[in-house]
């Protein structure tokens, strides 16, 4: 059953050019990730330890494992994703030995770029200890925090963990020496909508006459894996009215079906 709470991926196919906007927040992974991993050495000559975490914090579907993967594709590094919430409710009783787990297949696929999603499942502070789910949470939360004090940060692994909650966390996981830099990653702004549309449009065959600055325009307050969505919308509504290529009346269509999936799923609890 451990084979399925993570998934390992040895050669990650997601590239910068794959990711709209984030300018910035590539650049900091690129410095705090990539660069010691390439060259640990410049790390050693000026003196500084590289951070061993960095935490990517931001709303559902605005590319925190997309900017993970892309790392991992540029350091050829192995991706090794495992979900928070899998984690400690699938494997009651388990949490902390796949933790372990987690990390001996790290060293062994090395360079390795270990993806914890959904940290604040396992992370979060003020857990009510009375439980026997909630202790069980506690030591894989334990388990955690002992492999990453113990890991050498000269060496080839690396972790990224993402949440959409930094709020809730506890403040052990964000001391130095475990998830000591923290990466925003907002919604995107109309330019970024514009690529991410573009992006997720390549492959597709439109008319010409597509006009992405408008459609940018009305997707605001969308997000990236929105904008995915309505790419694929606007082709399912070309080949519903049976045609070969996918026209701007598609796109509003579906920009229209889209905002009302996302206004519902706000309004759903949880
Ligand atoms: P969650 O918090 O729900 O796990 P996430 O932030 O990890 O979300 P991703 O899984 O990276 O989001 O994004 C979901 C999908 O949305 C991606 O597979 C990608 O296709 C699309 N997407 C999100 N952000 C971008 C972006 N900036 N550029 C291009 N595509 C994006």
């Amino acid at each position: 059953p451990f084979v399925a709470a993570m998934e390992v991926i040895e050669s990650v196919e997601v590239d910068y050019d794959q990711i709209g906007g984030l300018e910035e927040q590539i650049q900091e992974l690129q410095e705090a990730v990539e660069l010691p991993l390439i060259d640990p050495e410049r790390f050693v000559r000026i003196g500084i330890e590289p951070p061993k975490g960095v935490l990517l914090y931001g709303l559902p579907g605005t590319g925190k494992t997309l900017l993970a993967k892309a790392v991992a594709h540029r350091t050829n590094a192995t991706f090794i994703r495992v979900v928070g919430s899998e984690l400690v409710q699938k494997y009651i009783g388990d949490g902390s030995k796949l933790v372990r787990e987690i990390f001996e297949m790290a060293r062994k696929k090395a360079p390795s770029i270990i993806f914890i999603d959904e940290l604040d499942s396992i992370a979060a502070r003020r857990l009510n200890e009375t439980t026997g789910a909630d202790r069980e949470v506690q030591r894989t939360l334990m388990q955690l925090l002992a492999e990453m004090d113990g890991f050498d940060k000269r060496k080839n692994i690396r972790i990224i963990a993402a949440t959409n909650r930094p709020d809730v966390l506890d403040p052990a996981i964000l001391r130095p020496g475990r998830f000591d830099r923290l990466v925003h990653v907002p919604m995107p702004g109309v330019e970024a909508r514009g690529k991410i549309l573009k992006i997720h449009c390549d492959g597709m065959t439109l008319a010409g006459e597509i006009d992405f600055k408008k459609l940018a325009k009305a997707t605001e307050g969308m997000s990236g894996a929105d904008l995915k969505a309505i790419a694929t919308e606007a082709g399912m509504f070309a080949i519903r009215k049976d045609k070969e290529l996918v026209e701007m009346g598609d796109f509003l269509e579906a920009v229209a079906k889209v905002s009302v999936a996302a206004d519902t799923q706000k309004m759903m609890p949880g």
